[in-house]
């Protein structure tokens, strides 16, 4: 048996940032503080957030006091009013790569350009770019919804930060047909392609692939469709616990990977099990982080 952890899985560069400020602002500030919204998309991580005395607020309307953090997504410049209007303190984790495509978006809506934003809706980071678009920004969700705009001289098309780039392609070439001339963006982080890039090749060296993250992120779904279209047998677990007998049955080279906001505890948890459920059978053991 061997297993095989993805390159890049787990923790990127913006989640790490964020929750190193959450903490750093844990320690300085004496009243409360908030984050707005879930920090990281992890239920782990979340509870020790709170047990450190971190918790999430959804509405900032409904905060009257202390610090407020903004998470990696970034938030619409709407948010920032209402929190300054109530003088709350600010601490801004918006990841700096978001906050490029922010001005990006700002950017063009001051041109008066016509923007798509491809990526999920209910996302957060699309919530907060759409407000950076002065009512210019539309959100495609994949190629039908592209199929059905209207034609356009020209348009701009860019996409959520950790968006799949099939998917993002498969857009552009939709939007292709319907616009004479189209700005393409490709703003999908080098940490989420070579997390996915990474995945996707080991998904084709092993029989059994774990996708380790929270159901409420939407990366690390993605990370479970591009493994999945490579090896059917991918499961997405959101910890060790999932990791059943079941699933294990006849497996020699297992792969693991996780998402952004996948802790790095939560992978190796997810290979101690592994490990131990191989224990009473004569098994070669190898782990080696996957460098594609
Ligand atoms: S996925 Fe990329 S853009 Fe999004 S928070 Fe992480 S590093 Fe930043």
């Amino acid at each position: 048996m061997e297993i095989i952890i993805a390159d890049n899985s787990g923790l990127c560069y913006g989640v790490k940032r964020a929750l190193q400020l959450a903490h750093s602002t844990r320690r300085r500030r004496k009243g409360r503080v908030l984050t707005l919204g879930e920090l990281i998309h992890n239920p782990m991580a979340i509870a020790d957030l709170k047990k450190k005395g971190i918790q999430a607020v959804r509405d900032p309307v409904s905060i009257r006091e202390g610090t407020v953090i903004i998470r990696s997504h970034g938030v619409a410049p709407a948010v920032y009013r209402t929190l300054k209007k109530k003088r709350i303190e600010i601490v801004d984790a918006t990841c700096p790569i978001v906050k490029k495509i922010q001005r990006l978006v700002e950017g063009l809506a001051k041109r008066h350009e016509e923007i798509i934003i491809v990526g999920n809706r209910e996302h957060p980071e699309i919530r907060g770019l759409v407000g950076y678009s002065d009512g210019r920004g539309r959100i495609i969700e994949d190629e039908d919804q592209a199929r059905r705009l209207p034609p356009r001289k020209k348009r701009f098309v860019l996409a959520q930060s950790t968006q799949d780039p099939y998917l993002f392609g498969r857009v552009v070439a939709a939007l292709l047909e319907r616009t004479g001339e189209l700005g393409v963006y490709n703003t999908i982080c080098r940490s989420t392609q070579t997390r996915q890039r990474s995945t996707s090749e080991l998904a084709a060296r092993v029989d059994t692939l774990f996708i380790v993250g929270g159901k409420n992120s939407s990366n690390t779904h993605k990370l479970y469709q591009i493994s999945k279209r490579v090896q059917p047998n991918t499961h997405f677990i959101e910890g060790a616990s999932q990791i059943t007998p079941r699933l294990l049955r006849g497996a020699k080279r297992i792969g693991i990977s996780g998402g952004a906001s996948t802790p790095p505890e939560a992978i190796e948890e997810a290979v101690a099990k592994i490990r131990s459920s191989f224990e009473h059978q004569p098994h070669r053991e190898s782990i080696i982080q996957w460098q594609s």
